[in-house]
């Protein structure tokens, strides 16, 4: 398996109970182990892709990313009816101070939604209001060394707001972001704020829903991403990277679509 490598994929939002099918902070602590004590190097995603590209991979190479961008990436957190929460980044230091981890480069590839407004909006159509989508966490997020903040588009054209940059507002499914200026909306000016933000320009942008237009994936992505500083764009195919991986859909696993259990992620990786 020098040739080939899973992106697995989880969203700190999805806390609903505190059970790992319930939680995708406690999968996320979970599977951190199985990964270790089954064999698996965790290597930052662009290590991994360099090192596939340069037939360097080692065996059983795994990246790891997050969707969404809550604060629950990166902020411990009191949630209104599961309690105290500890953070992706505070799970991964967890896993630090108790592991061997000396073959891990254990990194977190964090895909966040861009527009301050947007955020807002969901904050108080979805959330309850509690605040799960500021941005000041994204500058020391990337200071800490463990995380790097990505593009997940300026504002998803999320299904739950009440207007987008769509050119006909139809929300809910980014195969409707085609033209050119839905796409500089959606991921020139989305790279534009994080850059701002958080002191760092993304390298990668991940297609909300794991769903690309043809234009954006075959035509805007391909001929004008390199110029805006990206390297490769992430849907969600749930296949390994390999040589032959369209770098502007690269595919993903998602936990709780295509795992569920630690027991499924080990089948899901046997099976590679
Ligand atoms: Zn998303």
């Amino acid at each position: 398996m020098h040739d080939r490598f899973p992106i697995l994929t989880w969203h700190s939002i999805n806390v609903l109970e505190n059970t790992y099918a319930g939680s995708d902070l406690i999968a996320f602590a979970e599977d951190l182990q199985l990964l270790d004590s089954l064999g698996w190097t965790m290597l930052p995603l662009q290590t991994a892709l360099d090192q596939l590209a340069h037939g360097k991979l080692p065996s059983r190479t795994v990246a790891l990313t997050a969707d969404d961008g809550s604060r629950m990436d990166f902020e411990e957190f009191d949630h209104p009816t599961c309690g105290p929460q500890n953070s992706m980044v505070g799970l991964m230091r967890e896993f630090l101070s108790a592991t061997d981890h000396r073959r891990h480069q254990l990194h977190l590839s964090c895909f966040v939604i861009a527009s301050p407004e947007a955020r807002a909006e969901l904050d108080r159509t979805d959330y309850m209001d509690l605040d799960v989508w500021p941005d000041r966490w994204w500058r020391p997020a990337n200071e800490s060394g463990l995380i790097s903040i990505e593009n997940h588009s300026w504002d998803h054209n999320h299904g739950s707001l009440a207007r987008t940059v769509q050119r006909e507002n139809r929300r809910g499914d980014f195969r409707w972001i085609e033209t050119f200026e839905e796409c500089r909306a959606e991921v020139d000016q989305a790279s534009d704020y994080i850059e701002t933000t958080s002191g760092r320009r993304p390298a990668f942008f991940a297609y909300p829903y794991g769903q690309a237009s043809d234009y954006i994936r075959f035509d805007y992505l391909p001929r004008r991403g390199p110029d805006i500083g990206l390297k490769a764009a992430l849907g969600c195919e749930p296949e390994p990277v390999t040589l032959a991986s369209d770098p502007w859909h690269l595919p993903r696993y998602v936990c709780g679509r295509d795992w569920k259990s630690p027991e499924e992620l080990a089948s899901l990786l046997r099976n590679l």
